[in-house]
């Protein structure tokens, strides 16, 4: 895809697209389910690397606490399959027609996720929105770090996280920044200090008249 000319709309993944918070606790029912509770996964993630953050945690889990390998590696399997078969039952109502939307109108949409491989490539898989991304790049370094991406000359990034946000306004002065703040996810009390506009649903057109 030449995204050199196009206009671009860069979308967050998760609690922008997803509402992945719903998601984990139903994640952590099945962890419970086979034995594995918070009281084991928690004091595991903590010890992983920010850019590792699910599947290869179990293995952390297995090692320090001297679980069965074949029971992490039973439990990984039915939490991909979880993800992969009712992952769509997660995405906001109004992912889809925003998406279409903005494609009719001539817009390329690239899905920018951080966050572990396999984990996020399941997500896109399981959510069945892969017919509204041109491009789902996957990061494990900051997202401002995507400049192939945020060189295109009409961009609009979207996200939930304030971070990330800034860091993006902070390079790109010329980005398009809107802060997604869906109801009871993470960051609801963090905000952007940069966004152009701030919304907790998404409608096309947003109303940056020059742009939509
Ligand atoms: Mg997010």
């Amino acid at each position: 895809m030449n995204i050199n000319e196009s206009r671009t709309l860069v979308v967050d993944f998760d609690r922008t697209i997803l509402d992945s918070d719903r998601l984990y606790q139903d994640l952590y029912h099945i962890c419970e389910n086979h034995g594995i509770g918070r009281n084991l996964l928690d004091p595991a993630l903590a010890l992983v690397p920010p850019e590792n953050v699910l599947f290869n945690f179990f293995l952390m889990v297995q090692r320090s606490k001297g679980i069965e390998a074949a029971k992490i590696r039973h439990l990984v399997a039915e939490l991909r399959a979880f993800i992969r078969t009712k992952g769509h039952r997660y995405v906001f109502d109004d992912v889809r027609p925003f998406l279409s939307s903005a494609i009719q109108a001539g817009w390329k949409v690239v899905v920018l996720t951080y966050g572990d491989h396999d984990f996020q490539v399941a997500k896109l898989a399981g959510s069945e929105i892969g017919d509204l991304c041109h491009l789902f790049t996957v990061t494990s370094t900051p997202k401002w770090d995507q400049l192939e991406i945020f060189n295109t000359s009409s961009v609009i990034f979207l996200d939930d996280n304030p971070r990330d946000i800034d860091g993006v306004k902070d390079r790109f002065p010329h980005v398009v920044a809107v802060e997604v703040k869906r109801q009871n996810t993470k960051y609801q009390t963090a905000h952007s200090l940069k966004a152009n506009l701030s919304v907790n649903q998404l409608h096309w057109p947003l109303r940056f008249g020059e742009l939509g």
